[in-house]
């Protein structure tokens, strides 16, 4: 039975809205949905140029709605955490009245077969509006715009960025390799996997030899060193976007095993500060006391309890190949 682990990668950040973008998410907080002219058509939701030529368009905002007509929708039965209503529900395109162009948004109807092509639908808005498209939290049937919960009012200043929470979840396969060296870990071993074809030694991986398409079990487990050599390094200056929890600049190093040809990369540097990260310094694994957390996620947890390294007092390696060792 493969185990999965679950994973989250996400990208906040703000964007600048332009002038017309702008001003439609300024109109959200006030519950008003604004189209642009372009020539006799109006488009909802407005854009700063032409769409089939390209011109850019005056700023000649109309307000529309706030109810609309359905012209096509599909039913969504099973919502996923990204969507934007937490039952069923349809996306649906609606043509406010007054607009020439469809507005993509949701219309929470309760079953597929009270949506029509046709039907009328109004604004649900949230109480508390930010400027962002779900300030208007769905379309309803009818024509009578609601607001959930208590009014907070508009925007006290123009809406001119928004916050852009884009993120991916994901499941990846766990081999078991790759418990194994957690697990060993515990004991303050480190392990690798020695193919018996090329003789090459794997600290982590997928549990096979990718250059002999070989599988690597628990029979070819063989302990590594835990003193090695650091060949190549990266010092992080963090800027601060939204999440970032590091402050000040830190270093990640390459370790070059003693007496082998495995490199750990992307490893945390303990006690050795980024001023004074080189290649060739001597270091030593420092393992995790009971109980103490490990932050190792810049090498996704993979040696387990492994905290870092260490400079561990002995001369510097002096070699102009290890610079070559990342791999
Ligand atoms: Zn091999």
């Amino acid at each position: 039975m493969t185990r999965f682990v679950e994973n989250t990668i996400t990208f906040p950040y703000q964007r600048s809205l332009g002038p017309v973008v702008g001003a439609f998410m300024t109109a959200l907080t006030e519950r008003r949905i604004l189209g642009i002219r372009n020539g006799d058509a109006v488009l909802v939701p407005p854009m700063e140029w032409d769409p089939a030529t390209g011109a850019e368009l005056a700023l000649d905002l109309v307000e529309v709605g706030p109810a609309g007509t359905v012209e096509a929708w599909t039913w969504v039965p099973e919502p996923s955490a990204q969507h934007p209503l937490d039952r069923p529900f349809a996306f649906a395109f609606v043509r406010l009245d007054g607009a020439t162009t469809p507005l993509l948004h949701a219309v929470d109807a309760g079953a597929p077969d009270r949506m029509t092509v046709g039907m009328r639908v109004a604004p649900r808005w949230k109480g508390t509006r930010v400027g962002r498209i779900d300030d208007l939290a769905c379309f309803v049937p009818g024509e009578a715009p609601e607001t959930e919960g208590d009014d907070a009012g508009p925007a006290a200043e123009p809406v001119t960025r928004m916050d852009y929470l884009a993120s991916i979840t994901y499941k990846n396969p766990v081999p078991a390799s790759a418990d194994r060296v957690v697990e060993a870990s515990r004991e303050h071993r480190l392990i690798g996997l020695e193919c018996p074809t090329c003789g090459r030694v794997y600290a982590s991986g997928n549990g096979y030899c990718p250059i002999d398409a070989l599988p690597l079990g628990p029979d070819r487990e063989v302990a590594l060193p835990q003193t090695g050599t650091i060949t190549n390094f990266a010092v992080v200056t963090p800027v601060q976007y939204p999440g970032q929890t590091e402050t000040e600049p830190f270093a990640r190093v390459f370790v070059l095993l003693d007496g082998t040809d495995v490199v750990l990369g992307y490893q945390p540097p303990v006690e050795l500060p980024v001023d004074d990260v080189h290649i060739g310094v001597r270091v030593s694994a420092v393992w995790a006391s009971p109980g103490e957390a490990v932050d190792n996620a810049s090498v996704g947890g993979q040696y387990g309890r492994l905290v870092g390294w260490i400079p561990n007092g002995e001369p510097d390696i002096d070699d102009p190949e290890l610079v070559n060792r990342i791999f």
